[in-house]
């Protein structure tokens, strides 16, 4: 079990600036994912918690003591790359034991740890095995509890599930979630995929170009984001984004959108310019003459519903309909929000601006 702490930590590459004095706590016993675009600062973070690089400046606290500038060995902390780990001279049980030999722990306790691990990951069956002959998930369950096998006091991931199929992947979340769920060790996973990371993360730190731009649960960056990066990074189709020409004052309740009135949860900050944000699916079409006009551009079909793009004079308005109302391109509609699950940013600065819901979700963060 362990509780990582990073301040301040700063990685430049000559000029170049991988991550940028990143703060962050990682609290023991939670799954922590590292989410962003590919460039952004994840594998670098990770690899400076891990000790395989050293930090420009800041610092790096496990369970209170400054790891910043140990070995990787002497952290404690157990790193899961891809499917390469193993050893592929070696057989299943000799991979498991191999970190354990290096320990020079005891034979008796190796083969109980051993026998654990396997009960754990389902590979009993697979002991005596060559790993020439494992199928690829079999694999990576082996590669999992090379890590395990140790009882680090964190584990870290890098795209660990990136080389599977999508299918497989999946199953993978569901094995690896399972196995926090029991294990309860400190976790931190490095991925560009979202859905991977709703499926994974207590917490989920969403970065930028070195910056860290959220630090939330997988509801408080889908529901809460911090400025128009995440809004537009997570959530698929995006959230859709409306600019507010006459901007917002603090207090108001409602803001013009094409000369409709729309009802917004009650705002705290101000800005000249803003953006209204809203979520797809909590946009809804109505014949109501009142609501917001526009003409039906464009639909497409996913399965369980449809995304229905309304072309309005606020711009593109993407609505998630249920799959039985078929809607048709062309039709003119009128188009309603949620009032609770708007969001407003400051188009200037990007940032969200904060409003009772917003700053509730915070509070509900930082007591939860
Ligand atoms: P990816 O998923 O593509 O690996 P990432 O978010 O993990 O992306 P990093 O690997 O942390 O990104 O890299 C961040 C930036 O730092 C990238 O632009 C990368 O090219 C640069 N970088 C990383 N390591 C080095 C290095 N040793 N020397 C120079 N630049 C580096």
């Amino acid at each position: 079990m362990a509780e990582i702490i990073i301040n301040q930590l700063h990685k430049s590459f000559a000029d170049f600036v991988a991550v940028r004095n990143s703060s962050l706590k990682l609290e023991d016993g939670k799954f922590v994912v590292l989410l962003g675009p590919s460039g952004c600062g994840k594998t670098t973070t990770l690899r400076m918690i891990a000790g395989l690089e050293y930090p420009t400046s800041g610092q790096i606290t496990l369970d209170g003591k400054d790891v910043t500038y140990l070995r990787p060995r002497e952290r404690d902390i157990a790193m899961v790359f891809q499917l390469f780990a193993l050893y592929p001279h070696m057989g299943v049980r000799e991979n498991l034991a191999f970190p354990l030999k290096n320990e020079g722990l005891p034979k008796a306790e190796i083969d109980r740890r051993i026998n654990e691990v396997a009960a754990i990951l389902r590979i009993e069956h697979l002991m005596n095995s060559r790993l020439s002959s494992l199928a690829g998930g079999d694999r990576q369950r082996l590669a999992l509890g090379r890590a395990i096998v140790r009882q680090p006091k964190a584990f870290l991931m890098d795209e660990p599930l990136g080389t599977l199929d999508a299918e497989f992947r999946e199953l993978m979340c569901i094995e690896l979630r399972k196995l926090h769920e029991r294990l309860k060790t400190t976790t931190v996973f490095v991925t560009h995929d979202q859905n991977e990371a709703m499926a994974l993360a207590d917490h989920i730190v969403v970065m930028n170009q070195g910056d860290i731009l959220q630090a939330d649960s997988p509801e408080g960056v889908y529901n809460f984001p911090s400025c128009v990066f995440v809004a537009q990074f997570i959530g698929r189709p995006p959230m859709n984004l409306l600019p507010l020409s006459q901007g917002v004052q603090a207090g108001v309740r409602e803001v013009k959108l094409g000369g409709v009135s729309v009802a917004i949860p009650l705002t705290i900050g101000h800005a000249n310019s803003a953006l209204l944000g809203i979520r797809p699916e909590h946009v809804m079409l109505t014949n109501d003459p009142q609501a917001i006009q526009g003409k039906i551009s464009q639909v497409e079909y996913f399965g369980s519903h449809w995304i229905v793009v309304v072309d309005t004079e606020s711009g593109l308005i993407r609505a998630m309909v249920p799959k039985t109302n078929r809607p048709n391109e062309g039709d003119v509609v009128g188009v309603q929000f949620k009032t609770e699950r708007t969001v407003l940013f400051d188009a200037v600065s990007q940032q969200l601006l904060a409003s009772e819901t917003t700053q509730a979700h915070q509070r509900s963060m930082n007591h939860g």
